[in-house]
């Protein structure tokens, strides 16, 4: 474990670069050996149970300066509150309800990720508050806030280990059958069953290639295993794989049901069946609403919407 994980520790930014790879944030803390980035107060509550919501109230954000950001220091950046950098939230606010799926789109560099990252505390507002069930995240201890809030992104970001192994991370308890179940709802059953080891096989890079649309599955079969009440998902812009498409969609649409998400949507069909969708543009939330609403506003959104011809991404690719 230390070998695999070991290069991703020495990347710059490995701090998100690996965070976001993964739905477990304790699983990852547990991997990498590192104590929680921010601090916890003494006084910590836990999340409250049931459904939950995510609110952001009047949220401003600046990350730390580069200059001071150096991975022998992780603990040190976490808890910087000289902040160097120039402000890239302004004032941000929305709420997603319990259950809710919230849309964020928008051009690339407008703010979308940095307003994920606040949700399991990668960093802390600057002003304003971020709250999850109702509480202020900074109230929160962070097993439970981890143990809440999950992160994913749909590139598939697939460690070079076993199949199994690579579920696993999204829970560590999981039995056969129930890997088999979501490997099923993920649309992935008859290429598991299929690869030359089954569940042992190798992915990754160096092992068995998995195809851009197969790993988008993979990070679905990952999301149903997840326990994480609220679920943030920076969707991918490449390896759109038409021809499973619309399974990938189903697949995702199940495994969100019941939870409350974030979703930084590239697709038209995610974003279209969304509760809220919030336009980003440069660190602020221009237009918000539902589809219908929003292209009946002839806005950014409308705008955005017919630049892609209605039926393509309706955000620019990330960075
Ligand atoms: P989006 O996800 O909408 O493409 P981001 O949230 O990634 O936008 O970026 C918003 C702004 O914050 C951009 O100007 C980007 O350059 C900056 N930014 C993103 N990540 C970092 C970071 N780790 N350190 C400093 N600036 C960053
Ligand atoms: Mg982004």
């Amino acid at each position: 474990l230390t070998r695999l994980y070991a290069p991703l520790t020495s990347l710059a930014g490995a701090r998100v670069e690996v965070m976001t790879a993964l739905v477990s944030f304790e699983r990852v803390f547990e991997v990498l050996d590192l104590e929680p980035l921010v601090r916890e107060r003494p006084d910590a509550r836990e999340v409250p149970d049931g459904p939950l919501s995510v609110e952001f109230d009047d949220v401003r954000f600046a990350y730390p300066a580069a200059d001071k950001v150096s991975l022998a220091s992780l603990e040190e950046v976490a808890s910087l509150d000289t902040r160097g950098g120039e402000e890239v939230l302004h004032g941000v606010s929305f709420r997603a309800e319990p259950g809710q799926t919230v849309a964020l789109v928008g051009s690339s560099g407008a703010g979308k990720s940095t307003v994920a990252q606040l949700v399991p505390r990668l960093y802390d507002a600057c002003s304003g508050a971020v709250r999850v069930g109702g509480v202020d995240v900074r109230d929160l201890g962070a097993a439970s806030l981890r143990g809440a809030v999950g992160m994913v992104t749909q590139d598939g970001h697939l460690f070079h280990d076993t199949v199994r192994a690579n579920l696993l991370l999204a829970r560590p308890g999981a039995d056969e059958d129930e890997l088999w179940d979501v490997l099923r709802r993920a649309r992935l059953e008859d290429l598991v069953r299929s690869l030359p080891d089954g569940l042992d096989t190798v992915v990754g890079e160096r092992g068995y290639r998995l195809s851009g649309g197969e790993r988008q599955r993979m990070t679905i079969a990952r999301l149903l295993l997840a326990r994480q009440r609220v679920v943030l998902l920076d969707e991918a812009t490449a390896h759109l794989d038409n021809t499973s498409e619309a399974a990938v969609q189903e697949a995702l649409a199940e495994a969100l049901e019941g939870r409350t998400a974030l979703v930084i949507a590239h697709r038209l069909s995610t974003v279209r069946d969304a509760d809220l969708i919030l336009v980003v543009e440069a660190g602020r939330v221009v237009e918000r609403g539902t589809h219908e609403e929003l292209l009946a506003r002839g806005g950014r959104y409308a705008e955005l919407h017919r630049s892609r011809g209605g039926a393509e991404p309706v955000t620019e690719a990330a960075v």
